[in-house]
C-alpha cells in the first residue's frame, strides 16, 4: 500500500482519466483536506472511506468547484477542471450525486431527470439517455409522473443517480449513496454502479460504509483528519488489520 497518488492506473496517462494532485481545502484557519492525490481511469472505480469529519465530502465538493480550494491540480483528460466553474462541470463530462440526493420534491420524476440534461440540445439523444436510465432503474419509469417527494429514500437515491446520468458523464462522483438505504436497496444501487463501470464510466465513490465500498471499487483511499492515511487496492485494504479493526469493525 502507498500513501501517495493512488489509482487503478497511476502510471496511466489515458486521455480521459481524472488526475488530482495536491488538493487542499481550508475552512477559515482549519485544514479539512490536505494534499490529496488520486487518479480514476475510465471504467475504473475509486473509493474514499473514512469516519465522520475525515474530509471526504469536502474533497468531492472541492473537486466539483463547489467550495474554494487552497491548492490543487485537477484534470480530466486534457481539460483543466480547476478552471471550470461548478455549473459547467457537466459540460465537461463530470456528474455529481450529492450527499442527501437533493431532488426537487414538487417536480415529477421525469422532470427531475430532464433537469440533468438541461445543457443538451439534441432531443433525440436525450430521449435515448432517458430510456437508458429507465432501463437501469425500471421503478423510475413506473413512477415517472409521480412527484419526486413522494418516492422512498432509496427511490430518490436512484433518481439522483439517474439525474446525474442524464448528462452522459464520463466520470461520476457519488457522496454516500448508501446513506439511509435498506440492505436490499444498497445491493440494487451497487449492482447499478458495477454495470455503469462496465459501460466505461469512471466512478469516485465517497462512503462511510467500507465493506460496501470495497465490494464495488478496485482502489481506495482511507482519509483521516483531512489526509490520505492509506491507499491501495480495495482487496489489500480489506485485508489490512488496522482497516479491519477501525472501518470494518472486525
Ligand atoms: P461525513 O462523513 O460526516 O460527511 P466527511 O468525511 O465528509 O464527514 P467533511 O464533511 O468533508 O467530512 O468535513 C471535514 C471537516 O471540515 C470536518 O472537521 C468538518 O467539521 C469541517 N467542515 C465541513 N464543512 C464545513 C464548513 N462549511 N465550515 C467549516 N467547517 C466545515
Amino acid at each position: 500500500m502507498t500513501t501517495t497518488a493512488a489509482g487503478p492506473s497511476a502510471a496511466d496517462t489515458g486521455t480521459d482519466s481524472l488526475a488530482v494532485t495536491d488538493l487542499t481545502v481550508h475552512y477559515g484557519g482549519v485544514c479539512a483536506v490536505r494534499s490529496v492525490a488520486l487518479r480514476v481511469a475510465p471504467g475504473e472505480s475509486m473509493g474514499i472511506i473514512g469516519s465522520n469529519g475525515a474530509g471526504k465530502t469536502s474533497t468531492l465538493k472541492a473537486l466539483m468547484g463547489l467550495i474554494p480550494r487552497s491548492s490543487g491540480r485537477i484534470t480530466l483528460g486534457d481539460t483543466d477542471l480547476s478552471k471550470v466553474r461548478a455549473r459547467d462541470m457537466v459540460r465537461h463530462g463530470v456528474g455529481y450525486v450529492p450527499e442527501g440526493r437533493h431532488v426537487f420534491p414538487g417536480l415529477s420524476v421525469e422532470k427531475n431527470l430532464m433537469l440533468g440534461a438541461y445543457h443538451r440540445s439534441w432531443k433525440g439523444e436525450t430521449r435515448d439517455t432517458l430510456a437508458h436510465v429507465y432501463d437501469l432503474f425500471p421503478i423510475l419509469r413506473d413512477f415517472r409522473s409521480r412527484a419526486a417527494g413522494d418516492l422512498s429514500g432509496g427511490q430518490q437515491q436512484m433518481l439522483a443517480i439517474g439525474r446525474a446520468l442524464m448528462s452522459r458523464p464520463r466520470l461520476l462522483l457519488l457522496d454516500e449513496p448508501s446513506m439511509g438505504l435498506s440492505p436490499k436497496l444498497i445491493e440494487n444501487v451497487l449492482d447499478i454502479l458495477v454495470r455503469l463501470r462496465g459501460e466505461g464510466l469512471g466512478l469516485l465513490l465517497v462512503e462511510q460504509n467500507a465493506k460496501l465500498t470495497f465490494g464495488v471499487t478496485s482502489h481506495c483511499l482511507v482519509m483521516e483528519n483531512g489526509s490520505v492515511a492509506m491507499s491501495g487496492t480495495s482487496e489489500e485494504l480489506a485485508h489490512d488489520e488496522r482497516v479491519r479493526q477501525i472501518y470494518l469493525g472486525l
